[in-house]
């Protein structure tokens, strides 16, 4: 089995999920007493939520690129980034390591296809709606992305940062939610991506107008595909 190396702690609430599913994943396939090899680097998301706000992206970078450096020494085999948002920085992790990272989209993109979906909605951060870095890999494996209405994004992002990273999870946000997924059902979407890392805390499948593709599950089960091999 190889050992997977989790950057995690944005949010630490989302990690704890990657953990569950990865060792339910690896039980799932070995049974009795089998766990996964994970080693976790978990950051102070405070630092990280902080560089976001003032668009200090390049602080991030340092911070990802040095935990990903202690996880390959450490002896990971492979790195999972336990959020979407933080996909933006591959490209500066990538240039530190030699060990691979395990994206995120790629692995939604493989589940997504294997449903026949074709036209498929995009729930995350603003960053993560509104640039490229998740979108271009889902939309290089052949998928039609369906974005909310710009307010609803706004309110999409406010709901991430302002309640789900902070351990709450409202009501009033979930029916808002439901109704930017019809919307979006409305547009021709087949799917709908929690491509946030915490929306799994406050949408389940049977909240949603849509099959919903949880970034977190299929991530984390991707990884305890790929460490089984
Ligand atoms: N966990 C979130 C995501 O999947 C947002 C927190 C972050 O900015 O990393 O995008």
């Amino acid at each position: 089995m190889k050992t997977i190396g989790i950057i995690g702690g944005m949010s630490w609430e989302s990690t704890v999920t990657y953990y569950e599913i990865i060792n339910k994943e690896v039980i799932r396939h070995l049974g009795g007493f089998h766990s996964a090899k994970i080693l976790m680097y978990s950051v102070d998301f405070a630092e990280l939520e902080e560089n976001m706000k003032n668009g200090y992206w390049q602080g991030n970078a340092v911070i990802l690129a040095d935990a990903a450096v202690r996880l390959e020494r450490a002896g990971a085999d492979f790195i999972v980034i336990a959020t979407n948002t933080m996909h933006k920085l591959v490209p500066d992790i990538e240039k530190e390591i030699s060990v691979p990272i395990l994206h995120i989209a790629d692995a939604t993109a493989d589940a997504i296809k294997r449903d026949g979906i074709k036209k498929v909605g995009l729930l995350g951060t603003r960053f993560t709606m509104t640039q490229d870095f998740i979108k271009d890999k889902l939309v290089d494996a052949g998928l039609e992305v369906v974005l909310p209405e710009s307010k609803d994004m706004e309110f999409v992002n406010d709901v991430i940062f302002n309640e789900l990273c902070l351990g709450k999870v409202l009501d009033s946000s979930r029916d808002e939610y439901k109704r930017i997924i019809e919307d979006m059902k409305e547009k021709g979407a087949e799917g709908v991506i929690l491509g946030c890392t915490e929306i799994g805390m406050l949408i389940k499948d049977e909240d949603s107008a849509l099959p919903t593709y949880d970034t977190t599950i299929i991530h984390a089960t991707a990884a305890a595909d790929l460490a089984l091999g």
